[in-house]
């Protein structure tokens, strides 16, 4: 039987670069899948249906909380919109011995933990809170409030790294996807080791 991959969760303030580390880091390794959330948040430009998001309407999502299809859900604070993150793609993937990224914000991760103490939750944090907001700015996808109500929540979220496995500091997306693949490196070796037979077991 093809053991199970890894779950990481990975969580961080908005605008500290999870999608470019996480598709680096996907480009790294090609064991390692992204588990798709859903959102009701509209779609940015450069975001692709099925890709980044599976972009649903409110009551399609309220249906799928009803038929127990999410592992976790939030409402994210700073925008009113619900995500959360699909059990059956996340199941399948790590039944089929891949290792499966959820990019989810804190409270979910909370939760995941609760659910799945095997668990691997990394936290990216930007090199400051200076270049976090330089970094938002020039995504330029939020109004004046929304960037205002994000910066709260951002110092929050960080507030909230001491408690993950993990830390990795964003400076630049490749050494910060390289970091993480060395975590994944690191805790399949110790997988290995916890269900390693002794010599002539069978
Ligand atoms: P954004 O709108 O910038 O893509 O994401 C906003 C926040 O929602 C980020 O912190 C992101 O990690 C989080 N997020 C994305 N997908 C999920 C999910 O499935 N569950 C939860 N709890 N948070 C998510």
């Amino acid at each position: 039987m093809t053991p199970a991959g890894l779950l990481l969760v990975i969580s961080g303030p908005g605008g500290v670069g999870k999608d470019t580390v996480i598709d680096r880091l996907l480009e790294l390794d090609p064991n390692i899948r992204f588990a798709v959330s859903f959102t009701t948040r509209p779609k940015r430009d450069y975001e692709i249906d099925g890709v980044h998001y599976s972009f649903v309407s409110k009551p399609k999502f309220e249906e799928l909380i009803g038929r127990g299809e999410l592992l976790e859900w939030t409402k994210l604070e700073a925008n009113g919109y619900l995500y959360g993150s699909s059990r059956s793609r996340v199941e399948k993937l790590q039944r089929s011995g891949k290792d499966v990224v959820l990019k989810i914000e804190v409270h979910g991760a909370e939760a995941i933990r609760q659910q799945r103490p095997d668990g691997i939750f990394i936290f990216l944090q930007p090199p400051s809170m200076e270049e976090l907001m330089r970094r938002r700015h020039e995504r330029g996808s939020e109004d004046e409030e929304e960037m205002k109500r994000r910066q709260k929540l951002a110092a929050w979220e960080m507030s909230h790294a001491q408690y993950y496995d993990y830390v990795v500091v964003n400076e630049n997306a490749d050494v910060a996807a390289r970091d993480i693949l060395e975590i994944v490196k690191a805790e399949r070796a110790r997988r290995k080791a916890a269900t390693a037979e002794a010599p002539g077991a069978n």
